[in-house]
């Protein structure tokens, strides 16, 4: 059992994370609406448009090239602390994957666990602020705890998938720590946090991309 992500597997990841955030963006936005100023789906979306099209380009770059391509353009194109925010990330990810020819499942979590820490430097943030590391955080807390105990891959696909999932409705119980929602009386409290749930798409749409990979 195993499974290597090329560059070409990644950049099919990102056509398909690029259509599940495409399809979901009145849902976003109505939840960003509740609390924010509504462009945190927009933003995304025209950052993954960008990476659609690039996607080709993408593939034929080397693991970390492709990271780091992702990057500078998530940072060039989406507005706001997002771009920013993932842009950061993604040139961890290259960090994290130099000298690699492709992602396994130790490859995964350095390049996962690489730019949740990027995410929470950059954004000075943590777990509890209500924000997309809320997501993030207890997928990658998950899949070394997996790692750890020796699971078997599909069924750690499957537990990422739900750590994520599960800590993206778990926004709905935090107050806002930053940004738009802190101004509000209930600090966003019985509101999901559209970051977070647009970040447990990628992760969900990852996991399940990496499940058919497994051999
Ligand atoms: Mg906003």
């Amino acid at each position: 059992m195993g499974f290597e992500l090329t560059a070409a597997d990644y950049a099919e990841y990102i056509r398909r994370a690029y259509k599940k955030i495409n399809e979901n963006g009145d849902y976003v936005t109505e939840l960003d609406l509740a609390t924010g100023d509504g462009d945190h789906w927009s933003n995304l979306n025209m950052g993954f448009s960008k990476l659609n099209e690039k996607a080709d380009e993408l593939s034929k770059l080397n693991v970390s090239d492709e990271m780091k391509e992702i990057g500078k353009t998530m940072m060039s194109v989406i507005g706001g602390s997002s771009g920013v925010l993932y842009g950061s990330a993604y040139l961890a990810a290259a960090k994290a994957l130099k000298g690699r020819e492709t992602i396994d499942l130790n490859g995964l979590y350095d390049m996962l666990s690489a730019m949740l820490e990027a995410i929470v430097q950059r954004g000075q943030a943590k777990e509890g602020f209500k924000t997309m590391i809320d997501s993030l955080a207890p997928a990658v807390k998950t899949l070394k705890s997996c790692i750890d105990k020796g699971m078997d891959e599909i069924e750690i696909c499957n537990m990422v998938k739900s750590a994520a999932e599960e800590g993206a409705e778990n926004t709905k119980n935090m107050e806002a720590v930053r940004g738009r929602a802190t101004y509000q009386a209930d600090k966003g409290l019985g509101h999901l946090d559209p970051g977070a749930v647009t970040m447990s798409y990628q992760i969900a749409v990852l996991m399940d991309f990496v499940k058919e990979k497994i051999k």
